[in-house]
């Protein structure tokens, strides 16, 4: 039986996934992003409930006991980010497919236990991702500097994942992962038995 997609969209911090996500769902209406618990301190600009469900540590301890997300990984600084079943169930009954967006540790967790998942990797070069990371600019120095150690390295796990996207102009990776999305629902529309 094949399985509906769920779409993983990882790629190192400062790639640009969440501006590339954002004009995804925009041109595909089907598509619906679950929201991710953090323990991470809200940003500027951040609300709670939509571009994270902001948790402190103990609660966020409790629902990993529970057995709430699909998957969750300690980040720079010992900070803490989840995937709740809950949210994945609420894009499911509003009739949507999912799109999460993961680093890479959860990526590859989900592409090895989620039948149907389908992993997207954005790239960007090493000079742009550092740009990003500073402008920012709302870490401290040293996390600054832990972020942009890790996104070098993470560049280099891109052939882990079923598709690469560089996103050196925003345009065109924007079209290139529309149009891998686009087959991939039209892929899977065809192997479903209606
Ligand atoms: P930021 O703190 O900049 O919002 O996110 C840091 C990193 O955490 C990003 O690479 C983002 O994709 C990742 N992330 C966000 N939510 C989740 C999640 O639920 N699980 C995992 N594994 N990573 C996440």
């Amino acid at each position: 039986m094949r399985h509906a997609p769920v779409f993983v969209i990882t790629g190192p911090s400062g790639a640009g996934k969440g501006t590339l996500i954002k004009a995804l769902v925009e041109r595909i209406p089907a598509l619906e992003v679950a929201i991710s618990a953090t323990t991470r301190p809200q940003r500027p600009g951040e609300t709670d409930g939509v571009e994270y469900h902001f948790l402190d540590e103990e609660p966020f301890v409790a629902r990993i006991a529970e057995g709430a997300f699909l998957e969750h990984v300690e980040y720079v600084s010992g900070k803490r980010y989840g995937t709740l079943q809950s949210e994945m169930q609420r894009v499911a009954d509003d009739g949507r497919v999912c799109v999460l967006e993961l680093e890479l540790d959860g990526a590859l967790r989900v592409q090895e236990s989620v039948p149907g998942s389908v992993t997207l990797f954005i790239a960007a070069p090493v000079e742009e991702l550092e740009r990003r990371l500073r402008d920012r600019a709302t870490e401290s120095t040293g996390e600054i500097g832990a972020r942009i150690e890790l996104a070098r390295h993470q560049l280099e796990q891109a052939h882990n994942f079923r598709y690469m996207v560089r996103n050196d102009d925003v345009e065109r990776a924007t079209g290139s992962l529309c149009a891998i999305v686009e087959q991939e629902l039209e892929f899977a529309a065809t192997m479903t038995p209606s």
